[in-house]
């Protein structure tokens, strides 16, 4: 079987009709086999293109760029103003409660290891092994239960039950959980998995980082205690994140990093020393000059998305998933990979292999053959795709490494994602 063979279904473009206008519609690549060809980017779960409404929002806000609350002059207020109505942009995307705050942070990494560094003393945490390393990591200082991957979503609640019941009484916890797989798309029973947690005391994050760019995601809906996404994932690659929810363990922390605009008071006191007020707000964990451009393209994105609408944009997605899905049917090579079964509902984000062929080589050979941008690798979500490979946990698959041997099992995967400029 040739490479041509699987590409033929998605080298023809799908249908843009409803798309949102995003750059990079225009790029042609040089191809290996000689000519151009327009470029089909469908890596969007690593980093979605810009939408041009985002773009052209932020160029419009570029001329009058200045500080944010850092200036009497009129463009720095006006910075100040729009950063802070980003904030008030995204609490309203994501469905706030009163009193919630919104962090501005760098990504959906950042976000976590942020919430990490204000548990409580004593703090347990519990989280699946399925989960992207941004959101497995961060908590490596405290007293962390890897939960083993379900094969159903009821499974992946009465996992989080059993654990949270065995390990009881215990006094802070929390629970992190990603919203849509990274690796699998599938969606993970978030309600459900809130309420678990908070039937045994524990709180919630919702690494929501692939799941937002393509469903609504309210904190108040769902009921869980934080939210964290990235913009680069949401069509506004300016390099800012958000983290959203409850203010109490993010007030009562130290400041994520200690400087400007964290402070609100400091003093020298009789000995030498010094003494430092924190803010309460937000601004607490924002220390330095914000990223006043990130912030506002995340709003701008926010509000395109809301304007399209969430149900035009998820009956397109579904409509593409299933001619992706239809497209590799066809070939009996292909296995799609899964945790919850072939049917489970996703977001635009698939990740398979192809018996008889190097998942790198067949990356690299969609890229230069047919101009066709996908990701191969463990996804940065190395024992949820072992897992699902079936191979060793130790074994050594990464991105752009040696494949198995002919006969033996892949050591990594193909992803295929898309979304609403696709
Ligand atoms: N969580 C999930 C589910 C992801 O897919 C990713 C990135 O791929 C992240 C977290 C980390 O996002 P970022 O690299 O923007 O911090």
């Amino acid at each position: 079987m040739s490479v041509s063979a699987l590409a033929a279904d998605q080298s023809a473009c799908p249908d843009t009709e409803g798309a949102l206008p995003v750059l990079g519609r225009d790029v042609t690549v040089p191809l290996v086999t000689g000519g151009e060809v327009s470029y089909a980017a469908l890596d969007y779960a690593a980093s979605a293109p810009a939408l041009q409404r985002v773009w052209d929002d932020v160029a419009a806000y570029a001329p009058y760029y200045g500080s944010v609350h850092r200036g009497a002059g009129y463009l720095s207020q006006l910075s100040t103003d729009l950063f802070e109505n980003a904030r008030r942009t995204v609490a309203g995307f994501l469905g706030c409660r009163d009193g919630d705050q919104v962090v501005f942070t760098r990504s959906t990494t950042d976000s976590l290891n942020l919430l990490a560094a204000t548990l409580p003393a004593g703090c347990r945490v519990f989280v699946f092994e399925t989960e992207h390393h941004a959101s497995l990591l961060p908590w490596r200082d405290a007293d962390v239960t890897f939960l083993d991957a379900p094969r159903t979503p009821a499974q992946a609640v009465e996992t989080l039950e059993r654990a949270l019941a065995a390990r009881e009484p215990y006094g802070p916890a929390l629970v992190c959980v990603t919203g849509a797989s990274n690796v699998t798309g599938e969606l993970w029973p978030v309600r459900e998995l809130a309420a678990a947690a908070h039937a045994h005391g524990a709180r919630i994050v919702l690494d929501a980082a692939q799941l937002a760019p393509h469903h609504p995601v309210s904190v108040a809906g769902l009921d869980v205690d934080w939210v964290a996404f990235s913009g680069h994932k949401l069509y506004a690659p300016f390099g800012a994140g958000v983290l959203a929810g409850r203010a109490d363990w993010l007030r009562e922390a130290e400041p994520y990093l200690a400087g400007g605009g964290a402070s609100r008071k400091v003093t020298r006191r009789a000995d030498g020393g010094v003494d430092v007020e924190w803010h309460d707000s937000a601004a607490r964990h924002e220390a330095g000059s914000p990223n006043v451009i990130g912030a506002y393209a995340i709003a701008s994105a926010c509000k395109a998305l809301t304007e399209a609408g969430f149900d035009a944009l998820v009956a397109r997605e579904e409509y593409l998933i299933g001619k992706v899905r239809a497209g590799l049917a066809e070939v009996p090579q292909v296995r799609i990979l899964s945790l919850f079964g072939a049917d489970a509902p996703r977001v635009g984000v698939l990740s398979f292999v192809v018996e008889g062929w190097n998942s790198s080589h067949f990356a690299a050979a969609l890229s230069a053959e047919y101009g066709i941008g996908v990701r191969d690798g463990l996804f940065c979500a190395h024992p949820l795709v072992r897992t699902l490979l079936g191979s060793d946990p130790q074994a050594q698959g990464e991105c752009g490494a040696p494949e198995a041997a002919p006969g033996e099992k892949s050591l990594n995967a193909i992803r295929v994602s898309f979304g609403a400029g696709t």
